[in-house]
Parts: C-alpha cells; sequence; structure tokens
C-alpha cells in the first residue's frame, strides 16, 4: 500500500491551499474530495452559455491580507484581479455608495439624519473602546446601538451584520463589525493595529509575516522581507474612521472565481495526488495518533488534515472526548440562497462594477458579475447574481420564491428581460461569527490529525478566512515538528 506524508480531506480552497504548501514544504500529498468536482465553494461552471460562481464572491485584503501572502510565497500562477468596484444601497428611491467612513455617513440620506448622528456617535464610542483594549465580543451589535432608531436604520444595521456573519444584529457581536467588516475596513492586521496602540506582546502573538519567516526557506523568506518593507504605516484607529475606503484592497479574479482555484491547481507540485468521487467515511487511529482514513479502500499516513465540517468529526473519528465533540456542537452555520439571472441584454440600472445591497425586508447582495468580465455572458448579455442569506427552518422553497419576489419588487423591470435562470443553496462559511459562537482548534485530541477551513479561524471571511487558517495550520504544524 501506497504511503503518504499528508493525506488532506476535501479539495475546497483550504483543502487545496494545504496540499499546495504542504507539498512545497516537501511532502507528498494524498487530497481525497467526495464530490465529483474540486474547489468546493469556490470555483464556476457553465449553466446555458453562462458562467456562474459558487455565490457571488468579492476577495478582501488582497494587498496585504493571508491569501497574497499565499500567492507571493507558494504560487507558481497567480490570477489577475479585476478592481471590485463600490458597494451601492438600492432602495424604491436611491441608489447611492455604501458610506464606509463618518466624512461619507454625514451624506448617506438614505437613513434619517437624527439616526447617521446618532450610528456615527456610537461607531466613534465602539472604536475608542476597541482601541482602549476593550472587546466587545460579548455584545451584541443590537444591544450596543443607541435605542429609538428608525425602522430603516435598524434593517440597514441587521443586513450589514448578516452579510458580516450570516447571523442578525441580535447574533452578531459588536467586535465583528469593528474587526470582520470593510464597513470599517480591517486595512491593517490586528497584530499592526495592537502593536501600534501598544496592546501587544510581539513574541506571544507572532504576526503572520513572523509565522511564515519561521517556516519558509530563506530564499522565500528574504523576498518576503522585501515586501514587508514596503507594508504603509498604519493610520491611528480614528483617522481609518474618518477616511476609510471600502472597496480598498478588493477584488474580482478575471474569468471567474475557477480562475483562483485553476492558480492553486496550476501550482500543485507532482507529488500531490487527487482523487475526486472519494469520501472519507472514517479518520484511522492507531495509540492516539492519527495514522490514515477508510475512504474507497485504507490510506496510510502519518498526518491528516481535515478541511470538511468540523462538526462532523465525531462521525468520523472513533471516542473523540466528550467535551471537544460538545464545543463542535456550538459551531453554528449559515444557510445561502444565490440566485443567477442571465439577462438578454445589459441593463442600465445594473451599469456598474461592485455590488448592491437591498436591505428592506429580504436583504439582498446582488453583483452583475459579467461587467468585470463579459465573457461571463453570451455577446451583449449580462449576469448578475443575487445572494441572501436564508432561514434554515423554512422550506427551501418558500425562502426561494420569497426571494424571486424580492428581486422583482426592487427591480420591476428585469423579470422580462431573464433568459437563464439558475438558484445554489449553500453553507457559505463552516462557522458564522456569532456571540460566543464556538470554533474548532487546529490541533485536535487526536494526535497529527488536524483541522483547517473556516470554521478555525474567525478573522474575516470566506476565502480570506480560509488562507489565514492555512497559515495558522502551518504554524501549528512547525510548532509540532511535523513540517520539515
Ligand atoms: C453565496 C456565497 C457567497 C460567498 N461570498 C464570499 C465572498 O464574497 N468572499 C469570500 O472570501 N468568500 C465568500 N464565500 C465563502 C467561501 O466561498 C468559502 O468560505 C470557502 O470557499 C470555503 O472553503 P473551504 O475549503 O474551507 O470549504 P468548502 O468549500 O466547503 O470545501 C470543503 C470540501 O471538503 C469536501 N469534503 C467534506 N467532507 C468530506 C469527506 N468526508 N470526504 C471527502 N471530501 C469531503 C467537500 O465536498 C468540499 O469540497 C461565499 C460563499 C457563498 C456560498
Amino acid at each position: 500500500m501506497k504511503k503518504y506524508d499528508v493525506i488532506v480531506v476535501g479539495a475546497g480552497i483550504s483543502g487545496l491551499l494545504a496540499a499546495l504548501t504542504l507539498s512545497k514544504h516537501g511532502k507528498t500529498v494524498l487530497v481525497l474530495e467526495k464530490s465529483q468536482h474540486l474547489g468546493g465553494n469556490c470555483n464556476s461552471y457553465m449553466v446555458d452559455g453562462y458562467q456562474v460562481d459558487t455565490g457571488a464572491h468579492a476577495i478582501t485584503h488582497l494587498i496585504e491580507g493571508p491569501l497574497k501572502r499565499l500567492m507571493d510565497n507558494y504560487f507558481d500562477y497567480l490570477p489577475v484581479f479585476e478592481d471590485y468596484g463600490h458597494y451601492y444601497i438600492r432602495t424604491e428611491n436611491y441608489f447611492t455608495r455604501v458610506p464606509s467612513n463618518l466624512k461619507d455617513f454625514v451624506t448617506f440620506d438614505v437613513l434619517p439624519r437624527k439616526d447617521r448622528v446618532l450610528l456615527s456617535q456610537t461607531l466613534t464610542k465602539a472604536f475608542t473602546l476597541s482601541s482602549f483594549g476593550i472587546d466587545l465580543s460579548s455584545q451584541s451589535v443590537y444591544n450596543f446601538l443607541p435605542k429609538g432608531l428608525s425602522k430603516d436604520t435598524y434593517d440597514f444595521v441587521d443586513t450589514i451584520s448578516a452579510f458580516l456573519s450570516g447571523r442578525s444584529m441580535k447574533e452578531t457581536s459588536a467586535q465583528r463589525v469593528l474587526s470582520g467588516s470593510s464597513f470599517v475596513r480591517d486595512s491593517i492586521t490586528q497584530e499592526q493595529f495592537d502593536a501600534m496602540i501598544g496592546r501587544m506582546d510581539l513574541k506571544k502573538s507572532p504576526s503572520t509575516e513572523s509565522i511564515l519567516a519561521s517556516i519558509l526557506p530563506y530564499h522565500l523568506h528574504a523576498s518576503l522581507q522585501s515586501r514587508m518593507t514596503k507594508v504603509t504605516q498604519p493610520f491611528t484607529s480614528l483617522e481609518r474612521l474618518a477616511t476609510n475606503d471600502v472597496n480598498y484592497s478588493q477584488g474580482y479574479p478575471r474569468k471567474g472565481l475557477k480562475a483562483l482555484l485553476n492558480a492553486i491547481l496550476y501550482s500543485l507540485p507532482e507529488t500531490v495526488e487527487i482523487k475526486t468521487e472519494c469520501e472519507v467515511n472514517s479518520i484511522l487511529v492507531q495509540d492516539g495518533k492519527a495514522s490514515g482514513v477508510e475512504a474507497d479502500e485504507i490510506y496510510s499516513s502519518n498526518l491528516v488534515v481535515y478541511t470538511g465540517f468540523a462538526t462532523e468529526l465525531p462521525r468520523l473519528v472513533k471516542d473523540l472526548p466528550q467535551e471537544y465533540t460538545a464545543n463542535l456542537g456550538g459551531i453554528a452555520h449559515s444557510k445561502s440562497l444565490t440566485i443567477w439571472l442571465g439577462m438578454e441584454k445589459e441593463l442600465p440600472e445594473f451599469k456598474y462594477t461592485g455590488s448592491e445591497i437591498w436591505f428592506k425586508d429580504f436583504a439582498y447582495w446582488a453583483t452583475p458579475i459579467s461587467n468585470y468580465d463579459p465573457s461571463l455572458a453570451p455577446k451583449d448579455k449580462q449576469l448578475i447574481g443575487f445572494s441572501f442569506v436564508i432561514d434554515e427552518n423554512e422550506r427551501e422553497e418558500h425562502e426561494t420564491k420569497k426571494a424571486y419576489d424580492m428581486i422583482f419588487r426592487a427591480h420591476p423591470n428585469l423579470e422580462s428581460h431573464i433568459e437563464m435562470q439558475h438558484e445554489q443553496i449553500m453553507i457559505p462559511e463552516k462557522a458564522a461569527v456569532t456571540i460566543n459562537g464556538k470554533f474548532a482548534d487546529i490541533r485536535t485530541p487526536v494526535r497529527n490529525l488536524y483541522v483547517a477551513g473556516t470554521d478555525t479561524d474567525k478573522r474575516s471571511m470566506g476565502i480570506t478566512r480560509a488562507s489565514y487558517s492555512i497559515i495558522e495550520l502551518l504554524k501549528i504544524l512547525n510548532e509540532d515538528g511535523n513540517l520539515h
């Protein structure tokens, strides 16, 4: 039986990034993926001549974030990113940019003036408390808000909360809005921010750069160092609140989301083997240590990286401690619906790059994706994706009908121009960032069994969060003597 240095379970972006980085550190890697396709939630496919993504995506923190660091150090080939554009708010009466700083907020007349003043004061207060090291993780956004705001303002804040954490403003922590949003941009790393306000012990919590610097071979490390010197000086937190620019550092991969997937696949060395339609049913443990997995057959390895839902681990690994299993049970998910509409022509109301948010009643986040790259739609046609956070307790048909009704209420002219419609229901992230929401540790009670993915790191969101988890995984493997 062939033995691998590492077995990676799951070929979503987390699993493939794990395979890429570990193989570049000299490991032989086997990736097992249960579905027919690679990429998990990060892929694109054709529907009636239109190329749809698995949910409309904005890739965040591209200039200074963890994905950039992984791309710079491990990719042989990079996707081209188009500037993201802007975030807009659409209502029956308005189409205007989402304010990303206090200055813009003053003229954001979608909300009543009195509420804007109160919200500005609240944001300033939250930022100031955070600057003094006060953690707002246990306070909900709702509880942090001043009382007596209008329904529109509550709906607006609820929508921003839902798109940031997957849950309502009553379940989203105030800290999440500060650290995870683009509305108040995490334009510098938390480490830089902490160092700036003198809160951080650099030794105790190493920055991403120093983690990579301790892991990477010298030539990669040296090039990383030279780029690091170019990192711009951080703003003070209040300056940032005043001058933030929401679309800074965000992008969309030209040729669609699959361009990012393809860049990873292209960069994989021959020491990585991938099997699709190969579900792992059991992770094997011998003397408290991972020894392989059981799928269509037994595969052996002394190191297993699992990137499926951590909540599934108790089904896959025998006799996990009760306390560990109970913690995994506390991980909350959210459910999303994306409706892709292929339009017979380009519509004037969607003549922009970026995305629009509808925040009343049933909120959506919509992106005319073919405006980034016309080749995603047939000639002179247009592709638009509308994403909703849906109620997991309702029937999917009910939520889908409600979503269509909402789209046609917001855009009464749209229906007569549709020539393709396609729906996707997915779980966008493996753990929603809620108040006291649980996350999985990368280390498990089983030696040499590790978990990676969006349920192991609460920073940022989606692909950026998956990338953070891989950098943390590398750090931990290095600490455990399992990297080199
Ligand atoms: C509508 C929508 C909008 C989004 N918007 C954004 C955005 O704007 N920006 C952003 O950065 N991110 C966004 N995301 C989130 C992002 O796509 C995901 O967080 C990311 O792709 C998750 O990657 P992952 O590898 O951790 O998990 P997944 O993609 O879920 O991959 C896990 C893989 O493991 C496989 N697997 C699981 N169990 C087993 C098993 N037992 N055996 C074998 N294989 C197994 C699964 O089949 C899957 O392929 C969005 C997602 C959705 C759905």
